[in-house]
């Protein structure tokens, strides 16, 4: 047995924020890490790393790093006010966003990146993947205009640094199975660790060991039939044993346990992340591409919005369609738009300098169905409005559903290209509810849980039905900075 003042439990970006917020106001701090070294981290490490915090121009922008003047005056910023902020993340969760959660993940958001860098985290500028040079000028689009050095791998290797640095305790291959509680309080952790049962003693616990999308029982249980066979985007571990440990104790769930965030994704992809691929499974550039399903036809509006918006809900669409795939078809004219992993090896591609060879080509597709579906949408589209990908630009089509309200464009121009993709899981939206203030766990009668805390993706009521891009990490140190600062008041009062 072990005693200290705050027991964490999972190493993620939560996790870490919570560890480094409670010992820098003094406690003892141990972390408890399922994953051995090599693999731990949870999703955090699996990021792209893009970061979606309010901002009202570059000058809040240079609080995160330096940007050479030029940069600073031949680029277009763009803002994410708090309002612009709010009113994506109240569209896209159809306003089911719990409006205190909300109010903190948004108001404290600049801040808790700033914070970020006083841990040692470095950002730089998201030229890569959100940006275009349109008219001679730099232009960002979709409101995050910054990402993290190093992506996902980069963020938790810079908190596990300052957290070793400072003195936070982290035991790797340490299972938490249950919590230590006394019908009262919470008193600590039950563990396993490499196979052996131990005990970590903490005057509070904080839960931040992610959501249950990597147990497919789980999945098929709360999110439908059918969810087991997803692919995981991210890591293995997250089996949704914190909730459990919770809910045993009686914690009270919140928000929206049938909902998910997930993504078009390699076909062939691994059952979960492979941390040697980062990139090579993600399908973001569908807003260009026309999705075909199973019987050759579209099933979605490709292009309503930026993929921002809609990434996070289009798997469920593509998990939906017979045997659970969609071919992304592109033209030679869309080809430079594709991000750099289309490029990849571990890519299911195909192409072809017709429109027939390619429908023969695309695995499992009704060919005939899929020629017809092609005639109708080139003949549908208002090729009269110019394409602009940098902003939404109304070249859309009409009179064919569903229609596409963006970047349309005939699919007329070989060489032509299918990459096949399926429904890639990346975390659940289902978890429990704390209080805003001090992220500690209430139970069923909405009483506080002496001695217990969550964090990350434990935390319900943020994202209901859809996501905006950028905005799990972000939550994470937000709700784990405020989980850490609630532990280590509760404890160093105890
Ligand atoms: C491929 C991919 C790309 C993404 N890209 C972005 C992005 O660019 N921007 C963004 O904002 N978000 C992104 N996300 C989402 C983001 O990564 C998550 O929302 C966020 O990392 C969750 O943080 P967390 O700390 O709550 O959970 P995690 O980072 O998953 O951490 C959970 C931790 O708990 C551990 N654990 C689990 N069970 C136990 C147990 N019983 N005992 C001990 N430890 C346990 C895990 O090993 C892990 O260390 C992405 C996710 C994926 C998978």
């Amino acid at each position: 047995m072990q005693q200290f003042d705050v027991v964490v439990v999972g190493k993620g970006n939560a996790a870490l924020c919570a560890a480094l917020a409670a010992r820098d106001k003094g406690a003892s701090v141990v972390m408890l890490e399922a994953a051995a070294v090599e693999e731990s981290g949870g999703n955090s490490r699996f990021a792209g790393g893009v970061m979606r915090f309010a901002y009202d121009g570059v000058e809040d922008l240079q609080k995160l790093t330096e940007i050479p003047d030029d940069e600073v005056k031949n680029t277009d910023w763009e803002s994410n006010t708090q309002d612009q902020f709010y009113d994506d993340l109240y569209r896209v969760t159809s306003f089911r966003t719990d409006s205190e959660l909300s109010e903190a993940l948004v108001t404290k958001s600049l801040d808790a990146m700033v914070w970020l860098r006083s841990q040692g985290v470095r950002f730089v500028p998201n030229y890569r993947a959100q940006s275009a040079i349109i008219a001679g000028k730099r232009k960002f689009f979709g409101r995050m205009p910054f990402e993290i050095s190093g992506g996902g791998p980069g963020l938790v290797q810079y908190l596990t640094d300052t957290a070793v640095k400072k003195g936070v305790e982290i035991f790797y291959e340490t299972r938490a199975v249950s919590l230590i509680y006394d019908g009262e309080r919470v008193l600590g952790v039950k563990a396993k660790r490499r196979g052996t049962p131990v005990e970590f003693h903490g005057r509070a616990v904080v839960l931040a060991c992610g959501g249950f999308e990597a147990n497919p029982e789980w999945r098929t249980r709360y999110l439908g039939p059918g969810w087991e066979l997803a692919k995981v985007r991210g890591s293995r571990f997250n089996m949704g044993e914190g909730l459990k440990m919770a809910l045993d104790i009686g914690a009270c769930p919140y928000g929206n346990w049938s909902g998910r965030h997930a993504v078009s994704w390699e076909r062939h992809a691994p059952e979960f992340g492979d941390l040697t691929l980062p990139h090579s499974s993600y399908r973001h550039s569908y807003p260009m591409s026309l999705m075909i399903n199973a019987e050759g036809k579209r099933f979605v509006d490709e292009g309503i919005e930026f993929y921002n918006y809609t990434y996070a809900k289009y798997g469920a669409e593509v998990l939906k369609q017979t045997g659970q795939f969609a071919w992304q078809v592109f033209d030679a004219k869309m080809k430079p738009l594709l991000r750099p992993e289309y490029g990849d090896k571990a890519v299911t591609r195909v192409a072809a300098d017709t429109l027939e060879e390619l429908a023969a080509k695309l695995e499992g597709v009704n060919a005939a169905g899929f020629l017809k579906t092609v005639r109708e949408f080139n003949a549908a589209v208002r090729t009269d409005v110019p394409f602009n990908q940098a902003i939404k630009d109304g070249r859309c089509t009409v009179g064919i559903e569903p229609p596409k309200s963006n970047w349309a464009h005939p699919l007329d121009t070989p060489p032509f290209e299918g990459y096949h993709t399926t429904c890639g899981i990346t975390f659940t939206f289902g978890g429990l509810r704390i209080n805003v203030e001090s992220g500690q766990v209430l139970d069923v009668n909405l009483q506080p849980i002496p001695g217990l805390y969550t964090a990350g993706e434990m935390v319900g009521g943020l994202f209901y039905f859809n996501y905006p891009a950028g905005t799990g990490l972000v939550s994470g140190t937000v709700f784990g900075r405020i989980a850490g600062n609630g532990a280590v008041a509760a404890a160093l009062a105890a």
